[in-house]
């Protein structure tokens, strides 16, 4: 069984200890492919690092928008990250988008942090555009905004919302765009049964899975430090609310996440 797991934060601290046994159980439960997602400049750096390693990583560099304006992200910021989109183991941009969650009471800081991320999100879509890379969109309390920033880039980029946990309007009207969503740990959650039942209406070829390591362990495993490895448990899930077999879920999802991000076969 080949599986991919399409969004882990390898580089995250999380990891500093065991990286290289995070590594060897994920490839003994057949994921051949690892997509490493940036959170920001230092992080994009951090995993084309790693990626020199653990040759199954790929890589996606680009500033999340929760960490946008944080840091040390220089004032070559895009140059810089335009620079690193072209090294040979990126295969998409992000995570980026819009986090609208927890923002400060302050109405002025807050038209600040929205405007910030909006730019940043902006400034993603054209890169991706113009380099053909796809994105990896993070989107949280933000959907209407996300949407309007995005739509002008349908049939211009190829785009994944990432842990989606949505509903089937919403599902619809990605997978109308021509885009996809990737289901992580939080569909195997007792309490996400309206997840599941969506999951089990999508067609085929709209869907990916990920972990979105080290956070959102899926059961039976949920409040561990989540692995790479553990991405079966998402296929495990799916594959039991599409009465597919978990083969059958594996399959399909590694062959639309190696068609989504170029990966080899
Ligand atoms: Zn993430």
């Amino acid at each position: 069984m080949r599986l991919v797991d399409t969004h882990v934060h390898l580089d995250f601290p999380e990891f500093d200890v065991d990286r290289d046994q995070v590594m060897v159980r994920a490839a003994c439960e057949g994921v051949h492919s690892i997509v490493g997602v940036s959170v920001d400049l230092d992080s994009s750096r951090r995993l084309l690092g790693l990626a020199q390693q653990y040759p199954a990583l790929r890589v996606t560099v680009g500033i999340h928008p929760a960490y946008v304006g944080k840091g040390k992200n220089d004032a070559n910021l895009w140059n810089e990250l335009e620079h690193l989109a072209q090294e040979p183991k990126v295969v998409a941009l992000g995570e980026t988008g819009l986090d609208f969650h927890r923002l400060p009471q302050d109405p002025v800081e807050t038209e600040a942090i929205r405007m910030a991320q909006r730019t940043a999100f902006q400034a993603h879509l054209q890169l991706a555009a113009k380099l053909g890379l796809p994105l990896v969109i993070h989107q949280r309390d933000a959907w209407e905004e996300t949407w309007e920033l995005l739509e002008p880039y349908r049939g211009k980029v190829r785009a994944v919302f990432h842990c989606f946990g949505g509903t089937w309007e919403q599902a619809e009207r990605i997978l109308r765009a021509g885009w996809k969503l990737s289901f992580t740990g939080t569909v195997t959650f007792r309490k996400s049964q309206a997840l599941r039942a969506l999951a089990a209406q999508l067609p085929e070829e709209s869907f990916m899975i990920e972990t979105d390591a080290p956070f959102l362990a899926p059961e039976p495993w949920r409040g561990r430090r989540n692995e790479p490895a553990w991405v079966i448990h998402v296929a495990r899930v799916l594959a039991q609310a599409r009465q597919q077999s978990v083969e059958t879920i594996a399959e399909l999802t590694t062959q639309n996440a190696v068609c989504f991000f170029a990966l080899e076969g």
